[in-house]
């Protein structure tokens, strides 16, 4: 092998290692984002607000979930509609149902 040879092929090599290891460097960095990215959705998909109505109603097993309190509301008045036959949700009640949510 001729020296010149030798010494691109050389030189490449270490180009290679060079862009392999800023690669490397860029895929770490990228899974640090995606890291950090995946944990702020699994520490907000661990939050879930839970409203049993058995807090309110006695003997209804009813036990709603949602990822916000907005959300769980909702589910709260629409299941007092339905099966208790609320129409609404006076601010007194609502203040109550608010008072029962709980983290899970
Ligand atoms: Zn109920």
């Amino acid at each position: 092998m001729a020296r010149r040879q030798f010494g691109s092929q050389l030189k490449f090599e270490t180009e290679l290692l060079v862009g392999c290891q800023r690669l490397q460097r860029t895929a770490d960095g990228l899974g640090n984002v995606l890291n950090a990215v995946i944990r702020q959705f699994e520490f907000e998909a661990e939050i879930t607000k839970v409203l049993r109505c058995s807090d309110l109603m006695h003997g209804c097993d009813y036990v709603a979930r949602a990822d916000s309190e907005d959300e769980l509301m909702q589910k709260a008045a629409q299941h007092g509609r339905e099966k208790h036959g609320m129409q609404r949700v006076p601010p007194e009640v609502a203040q109550k149902i608010k008072s029962k949510i709980r983290d899970e």
